[in-house]
Formats: structure tokens, C-alpha cells, sequence
């Protein structure tokens, strides 16, 4: 299988999950079974999660995923970010969908999916990305919303979510295009006029991912460990909820806090506005090739 046909396989599978999403997503839900159903029915479909679904709520804007045990539901009037990961061979599409549920927060969804809609109507090989911020930046402020100023969208890579490049959802000077044989994924994140249009890291993290595969004078359970994580999320976020599920964790949580200790593994914090205003996000990846871009994750196939 083709490299391209893989990133198709992966957008297939991520964009039906996607539109189911909606269905499993309510006031009172347990964020954990969101996650979990997510992350099954890719496995279910054929696909392995790219990383955990993300189910951010309100002022949540991105990286937060249930731990093990996580009693938090979904509370009356959010507006619910989830977002997804799937990967064919290390192809990844990431894609993600709000859910309101207050109509008065349904602006901040419909300025995302707008400035979002505008950018991909917008995208050819070799156009400079900053080309596309400023789509993004214009139709938000059009709906009279607010761009968080730094998140952004990125390139793709095998096994690697960020890989580099960033498509920025404000206006920026940059001379950097978008090149055939890559990867991006677009994502606006949108937030309320009055709101700081700015995401603090919350002292919370649900999410990890593997830096150096070796350590000096770590014990033989951190080795094994390891060794786990790398056979089976290579370089690839992974939930806690993952791990214990593949190794018994009376077991290895010694050995886990000395990876973490060791910078061995590092930890996505959990980010939050600043001003606690309620955020929205839609995403697509893109895949641009020498004549033209395809979106993976379009509903129904590119
Ligand atoms: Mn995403
Ligand atoms: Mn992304």
C-alpha cells in the first residue's frame, strides 16, 4: 500500500468516527467512555488511534484526556471539544468536531468550522501558510470571535503529530509554503470576543509520549517498560488508561514515575484559556500533493 493510500485509509476511518461522535456525546456522559468508545471504534474500523481522543470541555481547549478512573462527566450547557487521531501504518489523520450544548456558545462552533471551511476552499500546493492564517484570523473576527493566538495547526509526519511546521490561526509574517509529499492538519480554535485568546498549560497531565527510547541507570522494570511503550506507541502520544491495560500497574508504577523523572517520557500539559472563556475547534488534515490538496477527513471521502 502507497503512502497516500494509507493517510486515505486513516482519514476513511477518522472521519466516520467523527460523525458518530455527536451521538455520544450528552450532558451527564462520563468523559471516560467518550475516549473509549472512540478509540475502539477506530480499532474497530481497522485503524489504531494516533493518539487518545481528546475531550476537552469549556475553557478545556485541547490535551485532555480521561485518566484511569476519570469520574468527570459532561456538565450541563458545555461546549465539548473532541478530537481524534488514526493511524495506517504510522499514517496519521487528526480531526476533530465541537459539540454545544448551549445554543448561546453555538457562535464560537459555527466562526471554527467557518474559518476552517475558508482555509481548506483556499489551500494549493507551494501557497504560503501564511496565506491560510490569515483566512483563518479574518473569518473568525467575521463571526465576531476571537483566534487563540497559540495554538496552531502542523505538519504531519510517520508516528509524529507535530512535526515541525506551524499553521498559525492568527496573521503572521512567514515566507514558509505548503509542500507537496506533506501532510497538514488545520485546526482554528475559537473563542469569545472578550475572552484573552490565549491558552495557559493547566497543572494537569493526561497525556504522554515517548523521548528517548534509552536511559542510563534506570532499573530492569523501567527498561521493560520502555521497551513496551516503544513497541507498542512507537513515538506516539498514549493515555495512562493505555498503559495499564498492557502491563500490570502495581507492577511498572515505580518504574513509570522513574521515566517521567528521567525525561525518558515526556507529559502534554492540559491547556486552558486564560480566561476561562468557552473554546471551540474543528480540524481537518490535509494531504497536498505536486497538483492539488486532498482532505482525508472530508465526511463520506475526499
Ligand atoms: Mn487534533
Ligand atoms: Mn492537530
Amino acid at each position: 500500500m502507497e503512502e497516500l493510500d494509507k493517510y486515505l485509509k486513516a482519514g476513511e476511518i477518522a472521519a466516520e468516527v467523527r460523525e458518530a461522535v455527536p451521538d455520544v456525546v450528552d450532558e451527564g456522559k462520563k468523559l471516560i467512555d467518550i475516549c473509549e468508545w472512540v478509540e475502539g471504534r477506530i480499532r474497530s474500523l481497522g485503524g489504531r488511534p494516533a493518539f487518545p481522543c481528546n475531550v476537552s470541555v469549556n475553557e478545556v481547549a485541547a490535551h485532555y484526556t480521561s485518566p484511569p478512573g476519570d469520574e468527570a462527566t459532561i456538565p450541563p450547557g458545555a461546549i465539548v471539544k473532541v478530537d481524534l487521531g488514526v493511524h495506517v501504518d504510522g499514517y496519521i489523520a487528526d480531526t476533530a468536531t465541537t459539540i454545544c450544548l448551549d445554543p448561546a456558545k453555538e457562535r464560537l462552533a459555527r466562526a471554527s468550522r467557518a474559518a476552517l471551511e475558508a482555509a481548506l476552499r483556499e489551500m494549493r500546493p507551494g501557497i504560503r501558510i501564511s496565506h491560510v492564517s490569515s483566512i483563518i484570523e479574518r473569518t473568525i473576527r467575521a463571526y465576531g470571535c476571537k483566534p487563540i493566538s497559540n495554538l496552531t495547526g502542523h505538519d504531519l509526519d510517520r508516528y509524529t503529530i507535530h512535526a515541525g511546521t506551524a499553521i498559525p490561526n492568527v496573521s503572521t509574517i512567514s515566507l514558509k509554503k505548503l509542500r507537496p509529499g506533506r501532510a497538514y492538519a488545520i485546526e482554528p480554535f475559537v473563542t469569545e470576543p472578550w475572552g484573552d485568546g490565549v491558552v495557559i498549560e493547566a497543572p494537569v497531565s493526561t497525556i504522554f509520549r515517548l523521548v528517548r527510547p534509552t536511559v542510563k541507570g534506570k532499573g530492569k522494570r523501567a527498561s521493560e517498560l520502555l521497551r513496551a511503550i516503544y513497541n507498542e506507541f512507537k513515538t506516539l502520544p498514549f493515555a495512562e488508561r493505555w498503559l495499564w491495560r498492557l502491563l500490570p500497574r502495581s507492577k511498572y508504577e515505580q518504574a513509570w514515575r522513574e521515566l517521567l523523572d528521567k525525561g525518558a517520557v515526556m507529559s502534554y500539559p492540559v491547556f486552558i484559556e486564560r480566561s476561562r472563556c468557552p473554546v471551540a475547534q474543528f480540524e481537518h488534515t490535509v494531504v497536498v500533493l505536486e497538483d492539488k490538496c486532498i482532505i482525508t477527513t472530508l465526511p463520506g471521502g475526499p
